[in-house]
């Protein structure tokens, strides 16, 4: 019997492919497990650190993984670095699901920086009071965000707050609107918006809510990740799957 689909999970990327793949053939989901209750998803799931790169290529020997998908959030380069690192040493053909970055339109002010300590020492030059959207990344570089006020929106409530005198937090889960965001940077007189590049549609309106309102954006670049071999629409990946892992019988 052919061996399992290994998912590296915990993107709406990861679900939408279980979802497609689940029905013909063995699939693995595994989730980093840090949302308290995940929603079911099709086929088997697995929750919980791999042990570094040794305990994922020893997971993947010991399931006969015949194929690995790397699905994580592109800000996710640790598990995306141990994926290349043990899919290398067991031989695993990998792939990683990306989302395409978010590129700039005309109107658009965005200041690029390649780490947080970088971006929260220039913040103060962009703005007086900073929308910080930087998901469950590490915030505590933005201390140094000196002389400002930072209004941090989070899903959960972020495990450590930045040391830092005027700090607000707004615990809310997109996807989000125009309308809205719009609304949201007017209403607190936000000045400029912090953001990664995540890419997508979920949490792209705060974008085009600071380019209507003439706001700069200080967005934190993308971490470097291994290269591989990478697709970013649903069907390449289908296709690649079944190039790499055809399944027996067929
Ligand atoms: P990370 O810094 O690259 O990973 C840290 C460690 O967490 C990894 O070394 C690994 O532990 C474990 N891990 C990460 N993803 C895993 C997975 N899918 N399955 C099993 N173990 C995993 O990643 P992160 O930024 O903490 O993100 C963790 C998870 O949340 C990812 O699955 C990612 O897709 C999802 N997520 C992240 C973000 C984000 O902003 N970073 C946003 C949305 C969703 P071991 O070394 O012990 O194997």
């Amino acid at each position: 019997m052919t061996g399992p689909v290994l998912i590296l999970g915990g993107t709406a990327e990861a679900r939408r492919l279980a979802e497609r793949l689940a029905p013909a053939r063995r699939v693995i989901t595994s989730l980093a497990g840090r949302t308290g209750a995940p929603t079911a998803l099709p086929g088997e799931t697995r929750i919980g650190g791999f042990g570094g790169v040794a305990g994922l290529a020893a997971y993947l020997r010991a399931h006969r993984v015949v194929a690995l998908i790397d699905a994580t959030h592109p800000y996710a380069a640790r598990m995306a670095a141990n994926a290349a690192a043990a899919a290398l040493d067991c031989g695993t053909p990998l792939l990683r699901y990306d989302r395409p970055t978010w590129q700039p339109k005309p109107g658009d002010k965005w200041v690029e920086y390649d780490d947080l300590i970088a971006l929260a020492a220039a913040l103060p030059n962009l703005g007086r009071h900073a929308l910080v959207t930087l998901g469950g990344a590490d915030l505590s570089a933005l201390s140094g965000a000196l002389g400002m006020r930072l209004t941090l929106r989070a899903i959960d409530p972020p495990a450590r707050l930045p040391d830092h005198p005027d700090l607000d937090v707004i615990l809310d889960r997109g996807p989000f609107d125009l309308a809205g965001e719009r609304a949201l940077l007017s209403q607190r007189g936000i000045d400029v918006l912090v953001s990664r590049n995540a890419g997508g549609q979920a949490t792209r309106a705060k974008l085009d809510a600071a380019r209507d309102l003439g706001i700069p954006v200080a967005l934190l670049r993308r971490p470097v990740r291994p290269v591989t071999a990478s697709a970013t629409e649903m069907e390449a990946v289908l296709r690649w799957i079944e190039d790499a892992a055809p399944i027996e019988g067929e």
